[in-house]
Order: structure tokens, then sequence, then C-alpha cells
């Protein structure tokens, strides 16, 4: 009997901290095949030599640039470069799986628009934990009148505060309008009381050396709180998610923003 075909991956920012654990994790996947890795700032580098992962892959700068076409790219870069590569898979109709946090609206309203021939999967976190704690934040929002979240992570992060942080609250807001309203009438130093999102949720955003990535949910009623914690303390953690996204975003129509859309919770 013939084995199924694995499906094709390619992997933009395959030198980076996340790009080159998700080319370890895609090679060592018997479902999914590493054909393709896209860096600028390694271009013509073997990917074994910047990675360690078993394979005779050049490292192109540019996705125009590659010899093959994947079925599905994985995007862990920065903001201005995703933006570029999604635009690329969608025009190419090539699926995308997209961890790079910091999207505007307007870039899911033009990533609903483009991706017509392909799909699209963007989750600002792959760690299931983290889904989970999005999904328990969301439930406990209407149980209490005072929320803040704290989100926590290396200090070579460009951007804050995170898209999970972001969503968290996003998700909080859409669950309850019933939050009271922030009492500080005078802020000493400017920023005290953190950013406003959605709803007046404040949230904090901590960079530390020695940090992978965590979160903290805290909320408040009478004579109360709960406290709702994730910690990612490797990249690994975020691994499982990706590669069910790379297996699964064939069959999910469109945009599909979360992994939840993966996950039975
Ligand atoms: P990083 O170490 O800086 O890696 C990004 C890599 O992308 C770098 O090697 C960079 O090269 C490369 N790059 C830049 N422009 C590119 C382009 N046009 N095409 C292809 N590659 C390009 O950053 P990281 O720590 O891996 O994080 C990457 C992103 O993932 C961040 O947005 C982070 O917030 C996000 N993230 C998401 C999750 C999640 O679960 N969704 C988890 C962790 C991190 P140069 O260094 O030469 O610019």
């Amino acid at each position: 009997m013939a084995l199924p075909e694995k499906i094709t991956v390619g992997v933009f920012g395959a030198a980076g901290r996340m790009g080159a654990t998700v080319c370890a994790a895609v090679a060592g996947d018997q479902d999914l095949e590493l054909v393709a890795a896209v860096d600028p700032g390694a271009v013509g580098e073997s990917l074994r030599k910047v990675t360690g992962v078993d394979s005779d892959i050049e490292i192109a700068g540019k996705a125009e640039h590659l010899d093959v076409k994947p079925q599905v790219m994985i995007d862990f870069t920065h903001l201005e470069a995703a933006r570029a590569n999604l635009a690329w898979c969608a025009e190419q109709g090539v699926h995308a799986v997209g961890g790079t946090t910091g999207f505007l609206d307007a870039d899911f309203q033009r990533f609903r628009e483009t991706f017509t021939t392909s799909n699209c999967l963007i989750a600002p976190n792959f760690a299931i934990g983290a889904i989970l704690m999005m999904r328990f934040a969301e439930l406990a929002a209407p149980w209490f009148e005072t929320a803040e979240v704290i989100e926590f992570h290396h200090d070579a992060k460009v951007d804050a505060p995170s898209g999970t942080a972001i969503r968290t609250v996003e998700r909080m807001a859409a669950a309850s309008s019933d939050w009271t309203a922030d009492p500080t009438t005078t802020n000493t130093i400017d920023g005290a009381r953190g950013a406003e999102g959605p709803a007046g949720i404040r949230i904090h955003a901590v960079r530390m050396h020695g940090m992978v990535a965590h979160q903290e949910v805290l909320l408040g009623t009478t004579g109360q709180t709960l406290s709702i914690r994730h910690d990612s303390y490797d990249r690994s953690s975020f691994m499982p998610g990706v590669l069910l996204a790379a297996k699964n975003v064939a069959s999910h129509a469109g945009l599909t923003i979360g992994l939840d859309a993966l996950v039975d919770l």
C-alpha cells in the first residue's frame, strides 16, 4: 500500500529563534516534509549549519527565489516582513500559518480579502496552555468587575503588549461589558497604570532576561481575586500547536484567527 503523501512545508524566518525551532519540529514530523527555508539574514547558508537541522536545504533570501513552492509556509519573523510574506502566500495560493505578532485589524481585513485560493491561520500563541488560559479568562470575565493582565517576555521581544495579551483582553471584553472604571486620577509617572485595552482592561508588559513567554490574568470582585497564569519556559511549548496548524490549515477556508478552531475546548 502506498504511503500517504507528506505535506510540504517552508519556513519564513528560518534562522530566527522561533523559525529554527519550527524547522526542527517540521523535519521531525512524519506527516510533514521540510522543503524550503527563507531568511534574508542567512541567505545562501545551509539550514544544517544555521539551525542544526539534518537537511540539505539552502536558505533563500526571499520566497520569490525558492526552487520549490511548498503547500504550507510558516512565518515567525517581524511585523513588516510577515505582512509581505503572507501577501506572497495569498498571491501564490500557498497556505499560510502565521505566528508573528503585532497585526492590526486592517491586516486581518486584508488577509480575509486576499486569501481566496489558499488559507491562512494566524495564532498569537500556539501553546495549548495559553489557549486554555484565554478560554478560562473568558469564562471568568462575567463573574468579576475588575481585571488586569500582566504579560512577561524575554528581553528581545520588539512589540508590546503581546498579541496573546491583546487577544485575551478582547475576549474578556466580549464576554462581559460590566467592568468598573479605573479610579486613578493622578499618574505621578506616565504609564504607571499600564496600557488601556478593550473595555478599559489594563495590560502591563514586562521584558526580562531569562524569561520566554508568560502571562497572568488577574480578576477581582468583592472579597476575592482569581489569578490565571500560563508559563512557556521553552519554545518547544509552541511546536505541537504549530504542527497542528500546518497539518490542518488546508481544511479551514479563508482566514482563521487563533488555534481554538482546531482544538475542541
Ligand atoms: P527572531 O529571533 O528575531 O527571528 C525572526 C527571524 O526572521 C530573524 O532571523 C529575521 O532575520 C527573519 N526575517 C526578517 N525579515 C524576514 C523576511 N522578510 N523573510 C523571512 N525572514 C525574515 O524573532 P523570534 O523570537 O523568532 O520571534 C518571531 C516572531 O514570533 C515575533 O513576532 C514573536 O512575537 C512571535 N512569536 C509568536 C509565538 C506564537 O505562539 N504565535 C511564539 C513565540 C514568538 P534578521 O534577524 O536578519 O532580521
